[in-house]
């Protein structure tokens, strides 16, 4: 896999933090489960993290401290935590499957076998459980060779990995692997360059800005 389109710092430092969205953490999770570079990254963040938290505790907690919050924690009721499963190293994937694995713990082992919803000819989505945050979405896009998504800007981000086939936009060409990390200054219109449909899992935080009066009256429809 030859990945040239990569995670934002930002992003990463999101991701190793745990403050991002379910959706967006399993975009994060997926790409870093197919790219060493990024999960290198990924890694160095969490114990930059985990050092300062460290440092935190010995200059400013006392062990009395520890003993209430402990006793304090005891006394709640259990959380449930949203857990994503942890990225699988990527040579435990089989070569012919694209999905990585924290989405086949999601969706099982078969593009083909979802229920895609079309949107318009060509076009096609399948909507994925996973919690966003404020009208953003989790969903797979299924985009036919040669069309093109509606010119759009956002007002959040937008993640978008590619499991299959490739597409241009202003940013440049992304095939499998590539990741798309984009944040609310970029318009851009993914054109499906190959000749198999483009297979993207993407998440959004916030609903999209159509940049075209088509992309408004279309948006209710397509819940984007
Ligand atoms: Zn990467």
């Amino acid at each position: 896999m030859n990945i040239k389109h990569h995670l934002d710092e930002a992003t990463m430092v999101s991701y190793a933090a745990g403050s991002m969205s379910q959706a967006m953490a399993l975009v994060v999770a997926c790409h870093i489960s197919v790219c060493p570079a990024c999960r290198e990254r990924v890694n160095q963040s969490e114990a930059i993290g985990g050092m300062l938290l460290d440092s935190l505790d010995e200059a400013a907690i006392s062990s009395d401290a520890l003993d209430q919050i402990l006793a304090c924690l005891d006394s709640e009721p259990d959380l449930e935590l949203e857990v994503i499963s942890a990225p699988a190293p990527a040579q435990s994937r089989k070569s012919s499957d694209c999905i990585p694995r924290p989405l086949q713990d999601c969706i099982g082992n078969s593009l083909d076998d979802l229920e895609w919803k079309r949107i318009v000819p060509g076009v096609y989505f399948y909507e994925l459980p996973y919690k966003t945050e404020k009208g953003g979405v989790s969903r797979l896009m299924r985009i036919a060779p040669g069309k093109a998504m509606l010119p759009h800007t956002h007002n959040g981000n937008e993640l978008t990995l590619i499991l299959q086939g490739s597409f241009s936009d202003e940013m440049g060409r992304f095939t499998a692997g590539d990741v798309a990390d984009l944040d609310s200054e970029i318009e851009h219109q993914p054109l499906v360059d190959s000749d198999v449909d483009c297979i993207c899992l993407i998440a959004t935080d916030a609903p999209l800005k159509f940049s075209t009066l088509l992309g408004k009256l279309v948006q209710p429809m397509t819940g984007f």
